[in-house]
């Protein structure tokens, strides 16, 4: 039986190797959420404390594949702290290169555009860091839209987001739009029988991971849409699977823009900086 939180903790990383890469902080996490205070303070203060009451309920869920931030129902992306549910994909680290790219591309940008919120991450990011900024950002689900919202008004960005219904699968979808500085998106692009580990096929939402065959369906749609939503020397970062950047450079082409390939943390292809001149060098 196990009596202190640091018994607790063992034998729960233990039974969560199977399942988990990160199955002691996955346990740490779910331990420090049972008990209501952060992981710092839980691992300081906490170690011959009583194990709480949800504890063994919450290591079950994440036995059964479902991801730590959706039992927590919270993730950190880009040092903010992001509300997170199974209708919206959970931000990534390798996402955060696409944050960098549009800061670094157009510290000066005034007007920001984001397909597909979820859960805001990309968007608010990058408003939180531009404070001259104002955003736009388009979701089809309205789930994840009130989750983009309230992410929105919990970090004080609700007055310069303004995020609305929208869907590229259907015609005219840009109208009214305008035209931006930055445009950022994280589509579909998983390829539809692609293999991917169970924590992600059962339990993040397949409207935000599938994209066709090839995975390249809405890429088809927002490349050819970029001409007419970037203003002057604006820049469109897209984050693509490292297998795409040939065939989404070659989309980029197609309409007579440039595409620099930026990648993430494991050095594989994961942004593209598409814009309509060559990109600086530097
Ligand atoms: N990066 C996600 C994954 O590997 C896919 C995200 C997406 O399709 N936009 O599961």
């Amino acid at each position: 039986m196990s009596d202190t939180v640091t018994q607790a903790l063992r034998e729960a990383a233990n039974r969560l190797a199977a399942t988990s890469d990160t199955a002691r902080l996955d346990a740490e996490v779910l331990m420090a959420h049972a008990l209501g205070v952060t992981r710092s303070a839980m691992l300081l203060n906490h170690g011959r404390s009583a194990v709480p009451e949800g504890f063994a309920a919450l290591i079950e869920r994440r036995l059964r594949h479902e991801p730590v931030a959706y039992i927590t129902g919270s993730q950190e992306f880009f040092g903010l702290e992001f509300a997170v549910s199974p209708d919206v994909l959970i931000p990534r680290g390798d996402s955060e290169v696409l944050v960098e790219a549009a800061l670094a591309a157009r510290p000066d940008a005034q007007r920001v555009l984001d397909l597909g919120l979820g859960s805001g991450a990309l968007l608010l990011a990058v408003l939180h860091n531009l404070p001259e900024a104002q955003g736009i950002g388009i979701e089809r689900s309205p789930g994840a839209l009130a989750v983009a919202r309230t992410n929105a008004q919990r970090l004080n960005l609700a007055p310069r987001a303004d995020l609305r219904p929208g869907d590229w699968t259907q015609p005219d979808w840009t109208a009214g739009l305008g035209r931006f500085d930055l445009i950022l998106a994280n589509p579909p692009y998983v390829e539809d029988e692609a293999p991917l580990d169970p924590s992600v096929r059962d339990h993040e939402p397949a409207s935000a991971l599938f994209a066709g065959a090839e995975g390249l369906d809405d890429y088809r749609i927002i490349l050819p849409a970029l001409p007419t939503l970037l203003a002057p020397g604006g820049v469109a970062l897209i984050e693509i699977g490292h297998t795409q950047a040939q065939a989404v450079s070659a989309l980029a082409q197609a309409q007579g823009l440039t595409a620099r390939l930026h990648r993430d943390l494991g050095d594989r292809p994961r942004v593209l900086e598409i814009s309509s001149s060559p990109p600086s060098s530097h």
